[in-house]
């Protein structure tokens, strides 16, 4: 599949929206040695849009972990669990 055309324009929005942390593990670019990526929350490959609100701010790592799924199943007790969504999900409801 080809990598969608994301305007430099949107990047920004999506990189300032972020306050250019990561938006899964909250590590400043700036604290990393690598650029981070604007990625889809929903991959394109599961209908998701090249639209500001299913656009998330990345380090490479969380980025390249999450590839194109959408969760993951737990193996200790074979629940399957969609991953964190920027969008929907706030990290301070995660640990209550
Ligand atoms: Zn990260």
């Amino acid at each position: 599949m080809p990598r969608p055309y994301i305007s430099q324009e949107l990047r920004r929005m999506v990189a300032k929206r972020a306050d250019f942390l990561c938006e899964y593990c909250l590590i400043s670019e700036s604290d990393r040695s690598s650029r981070y990526q604007v990625e889809h929350i929903i991959s394109l490959k599961h209908g998701g849009s090249t639209t500001e609100d299913n656009l998330a701010y990345s380090c490479v790592f969380c980025n390249l972990n999450k590839g194109t799924d959408l969760g993951s199943i737990v193996w200790q007790t074979g629940e399957l669990v969609r991953f964190f969504n920027p969008r929907r999900d706030f990290w301070g409801s995660i640990f209550d």
